[in-house]
């Protein structure tokens, strides 16, 4: 071990960072969610899948294993407070406590370039998805985390918290409110040991972000397409960002590692955000 404390055979890659923890993953079914799934068990977590999609979390639980590997599934519409309240005391009377709540569950909307044409009922469902589901995640951790008086809560924003133009106006507005809703409750929470944050990806190829792209399209390709759907480009040459590397970010957010980080926006984009940094 060298003084700063790291060698090359002591990554923390090599080691299981959640051992022990309980986590519940909204949206956890599919895309970047299904990606922090299975890294946090292979980090030796417990984790709960809650999805509105049942057949592909339940295919998903029984293909990691099920309940012998510490991996259960609730449906869970992160609209419905009963469903998230029940999700949250699922994972704590299967697995013992929750330790780490990640609100990963997010849609787009359709992307309509006029104002003038945007249904107004689009912009309610994705404020109600994206934001007030993220609110209710927050709500049921803490009030599971608070007497225990630990806990980590990570939420899923994007670029678009940052600048505009990186979506349909309603998303871009919803991810700025997940890092304000993570800012303010992070001031709460800090006093009850329970830290708050969220992670900004930029564009990852998932169902999300490429819904209309062949599914033998090559990753790389796809994700250009979808860059010029939303009119970015990215900054890292060379790299194609993947569900993975957002889960890296997310997994260290809800690790020990990380127990004095809170009300941070982790930003997973390449540098994007900082070279782009004034409002498209
Ligand atoms: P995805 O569409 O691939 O997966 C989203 C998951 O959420 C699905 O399993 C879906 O069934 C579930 N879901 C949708 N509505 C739900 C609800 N009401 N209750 C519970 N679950 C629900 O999306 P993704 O790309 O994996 O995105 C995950 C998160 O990351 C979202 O919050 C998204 O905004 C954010 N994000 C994605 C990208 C990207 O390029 N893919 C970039 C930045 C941020």
């Amino acid at each position: 071990m060298s003084a700063t404390g790291s060698s090359p055979s002591s990554s923390s890659s090599s080691t299981k960072r959640l051992e022990g923890k309980v986590a519940l993953v909204t949206g956890g079914a599919t895309g970047i969610g299904e990606a922090i799934v299975r890294l946090f068990l292979e980090h030796g977590a417990k984790v709960c899948i809650a999805d509105i999609q049942d057949e592909a979390g339940q295919q998903l639980r029984d293909a990691l294993g099920g309940d012998e590997q510490g991996v259960m599934f609730v449906h869970c519409d992160v609209t419905a407070e009963e469903d998230v309240s029940r999700g949250v005391d699922a994972a704590a009377a299967r697995f013992g406590a929750l330790d780490v709540m990640v609100n990963n569950a997010g849609i787009t909307g359709a992307k309509v370039t006029d104002i003038r044409n945007v249904d107004f009922a689009e912009v309610r469902r994705v404020y109600d998805i994206n934001v007030h589901g993220v609110f209710l995640g927050m709500k049921h951790a803490a009030r599971v985390m608070i007497p225990r008086k630990r806990g980590s809560i990570v939420s899923l924003a994007s670029v678009a918290s940052a600048i505009g133009g990186m979506g349909p106006h309603a998303y871009t507005a919803s991810k700025h409110a997940v890092v304000g809703l993570t800012k303010s409750v992070a001031t709460e929470l800090g006093r009850h040991g329970v830290r708050v944050n969220c992670v900004s990806p930029y564009a990852v190829p998932t169902a999300l972000s490429m819904p209309h792209l062949p599914q033998d399209e090559r990753a790389g390709d796809a994700l250009k397409d979808f860059l010029a759907f939303v009119g970015g480009e990215a900054n890292l040459k060379g790299v194609d960002l993947m569900p993975r590397d957002v889960a890296q970010a997310v997994l260290y957010l809800a690790s020990d590692e990380a127990r004095y980080v809170s009300a941070l926006n982790l930003m997973v984009d390449g540098g994007f955000t900082a070279v782009n940094n004034s409002l498209k």
